[in-house]
């Protein structure tokens, strides 16, 4: 399922001149699933927001990045499913290539799946089918509850901090911290260091 699922993301890239990673190596059973978000400084600066489901990184990319404001709603537009190596990708996608620019790992860490622990049991892939999927985020940076809901009669999601007790309407991680949570590098970095890299 997760390499037909990946025909999107490998028909768009050439392996031989982008770094990223055509594959993913399936993870144990008995591991927690991953969400990710990378900054990316592509034709326009925007935050990818990945969430392991099945074997692949379902991705939406969200213009203004997460907000741990409850009564902010973040458009979150889908994008192709991405390998789970990707997880772990910061680097430069060369110019000409798809997605040009800079990427870092803004936040990761393990998610739950809050509907199937306390809702109704649905599971993730059942979740993105309806269009509404609640999680639970344990990152660096976002922690707490979180819906993502598809818009009625549209394609796009909405990204909504969820009213609990890591809910901060104060706190704007997108800004006040911007780097990299596994480098510790800034995007200014990461591109002043592609070019010394063989
Ligand atoms: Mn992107």
């Amino acid at each position: 399922m997760s390499e037909k699922d990946l025909g999107a993301y490998r028909e768009k890239r050439d392996f031989l001149i982008s770094p990223e990673p055509r594959d993913g190596a399936a993870r144990g059973e008995s591991m927690r699933p991953i969400f990710v978000v990378q900054k990316h400084d592509a034709s326009s600066l925007h935050y990818d927001f990945r969430l392991e489901v099945d074997g692949v990184l379902v991705s939406w990319a969200v213009p203004k990045g997460p907000s741990m404001d409850p009564s902010k709603k973040r458009l979150a537009l889908p994008t192709d499913d991405h390998p789970l190596d990707y997880a772990r990708f910061e680097g430069v996608i060369p110019e000409g290539q798809y997605g040009a620019g800079t990427v870092l790992v803004w936040d990761t860490g393990p998610y739950r799946n809050l509907r199937a622990e306390e809702g109704d049991g649905a599971s993730m892939r059942e979740s993105l089918e309806e269009g509404k999927v609640r999680i639970w985020l344990e990152g660096e940076k976002l922690r707490g509850g979180y819906t993502l809901v598809r818009m009625e009669g549209d394609k796009r999601w909405l990204l909504i901090k969820r009213s609990d007790e890591a809910a901060d309407p104060r706190y704007d991680p997108v800004h006040a911290a911007p780097d990299s949570v596994l480098s510790g590098r800034s995007l200014e970095e990461i591109r002043a260091g592609a070019g010394s890299l063989s």
